[in-house]
């Protein structure tokens, strides 16, 4: 019986139980096991955040930026000396693979690290005025007390890119982790915490959504939400965030496209995709879905794509040498039974998986899948299966393919295969998606935006841009005749 973990919430730098006295139990997926708890926090711990992170963005504003940078700097470190022990905090309580659990604190501590420059390079402009005794400026201000709400599938990752962009923009900022990654979260809330940040300037609530958020929207000292999560519950955050006209990022679902072009090589594309596509279970935004492969090689890439997949290994993710673990829950692990019944009577083929794995009785595992002979009105093509789904299809022309591609409501990432640099470049304009990457599988850098079009979403997180959702600008005209 493992031992089993409770997380408090964090108001004012102090962690404490939720008011209610309520908790609720954090699930092994692997194994089916209660592995955690973490308080419920209801609408009184909510006002006592809002309240806090008010207190906490009046010191935290006056900090010089290049003491902001410090604080976010030492965070990063402790968190990179914590990795190993946060890792196993992931495989645990959300069954990614200790491999992939690690690449993930490691990104994020990129991801604070680059915030921590990020807040030494806020600048404005000045313009030459009307007259000789004018200047014009811009100035950046944090936008004020932000809130930030986030999915399982990258417990450590998708709270650091809110909090550092937040942080090295002098606001304040509320998490509101997902319930699966509460312990992940907390994790990282310490290693803010211990590297100095004053009360107040990063909470935490654990529990249930929808006291939280109904507190958080309708108060008007929160002026920015972020959130990652799917397209129906974001729609509901921006209708609710328009009565306090709050700043909004949205980072949404996705059905990414692969468009392998008749001059790349299939065998190669293939290598990477079952890597690509496997990873965290396709329970990933940018995950890459809808396989769209030129005529002259579909058999060639499916082969190619089954014989990689059998080869990955299957189980609990503390396992070194285990490729997939389990899906989140049993409602996704349902929900993957469905959509391929689904598919296959609206025609497709299963060539690869399908089902629950033999001989795994505890956990929501589900074998990596594999499907051909898809249509594009199928429902599965129409709707992001957030899974372990890799759906093929083929394509004769450059036109038709862009257009299948862009025949969906989301826009997040999507990769192209080619060795032509025209073809390249013909293809990247006429996607429309925040994300291209071409020839490889590599969508989501510290140094680049994160974001999509359409119903994936808006605002960008990381790169140049990304501390620019937590920033108002004010036009400072200086009259000195
Ligand atoms: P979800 O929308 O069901 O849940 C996301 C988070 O929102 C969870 O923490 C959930 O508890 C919370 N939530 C639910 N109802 C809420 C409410 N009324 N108010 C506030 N929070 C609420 O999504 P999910 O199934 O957990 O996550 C998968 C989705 O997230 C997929 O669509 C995936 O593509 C998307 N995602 C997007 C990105 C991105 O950066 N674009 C990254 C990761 C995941």
């Amino acid at each position: 019986m493992t031992n089993i973990l409770h997380v408090d919430l964090f108001i004012n730098g102090q962690w404490q139980g939720a008011i209610s006295g309520g908790k609720i139990e954090i699930v092994n997926p692997a194994t089916e096991e209660v592995v955690a708890t973490a308080s419920q926090a209801g609408r009184a711990d909510t006002e006592m955040a809002i309240a806090a992170a008010r207190q906490g963005l009046a010191i935290w504003r006056q900090v010089a930026p290049w003491e902001r940078s410090a604080v976010l700097r030492k965070a990063a470190r402790l968190l990179a000396e914590r990795a190993t022990d946060i890792a196993r905090r992931v495989v645990l309580d959300c069954g990614k693979p200790i491999t992939q659990s690690l690449g993930e604190v490691r990104s994020a501590v990129e991801i604070i690290d680059w915030f921590a420059d990020e807040a030494r390079r806020i600048s404005g402009e000045v313009l030459a005025g009307r007259s000789m005794h004018n200047r014009l400026h811009t100035l950046y201000e944090p936008v004020g007390v932000a809130a930030g709400f986030t999915a399982f599938n990258f417990p450590i990752v998708l709270p650091s890119r809110k909090i550092a962009a937040a942080l090295a923009a002098g606001c304040s900022i509320i998490c509101r982790p997902a319930e699966e990654g509460s312990a992940c979260a907390a994790e990282l809330v310490r290693c803010f915490s211990d590297a100095g940040l004053p009360a107040g300037v990063i909470n935490l609530l654990t529990g249930r959504p929808e006291e939280i958020s109904d507190t958080i929207l309708a108060s008007p000292v929160v002026r920015k939400i972020s959130f990652t999560g799917s397209v129906a519950v974001g729609q509901q955050l921006i209708r609710r965030a328009a009565d306090s006209v709050k700043k909004v990022t949205m980072e949404l679902g996705g059905h990414a496209p692969v468009i392998v072009h008749a001059d790349a090589d299939p065998e190669k594309v293939a290598a990477g995709a079952v890597v690509a596509k496997f990873r965290n279970n396709g329970q990933v935004c940018v995950s890459p879905t809808r396989f769209f492969v030129h005529h002259a090689h579909g058999e060639r890439f499916t082969k190619a794509l089954v014989e990689a997949t059998a080869r990955l290994k299957i189980g609990n993710g503390m396992d070194p040498a285990v490729d997939i673990g389990p899906l989140i829950n049993r409602r996704r692990l349902q929900a993957m039974e469905q959509m391929v019944e689904k598919t296959v009577e609206e025609g497709g083929t299963v060539v690869f998986g399908g089902k629950r794995p033999a001989g795994l009785n505890k956990g929501y595992f589900f074998e990596p899948t594999i499907i051909t002979n898809v249509r594009d009105d199928m429902s599965v093509m129409q709707h992001e299966p957030f899974g372990p789904l890799a759906l093929i299809t083929g394509f004769a022309t450059l036109e038709e393919v862009v257009e299948r591609a862009n025949a969906v409501d989301y826009g997040l990432a999507s990769y192209v295969f080619t060795n032509s640099l025209q073809l390249a470049h013909q293809t990247v304009s006429a996607l429309q998606a925040g994300i291209v990457t071409v020839n490889g599988w590599s969508g989501s850098l510290a140094e680049m935006p994160f974001g999509g079009v359409k119903y994936s979403g808006y605002g960008r997180e990381g790169g140049s841009l990304g501390i620019f959702e937590y920033l108002d600008v004010k036009f400072f005209n200086l009259n000195f005749d």
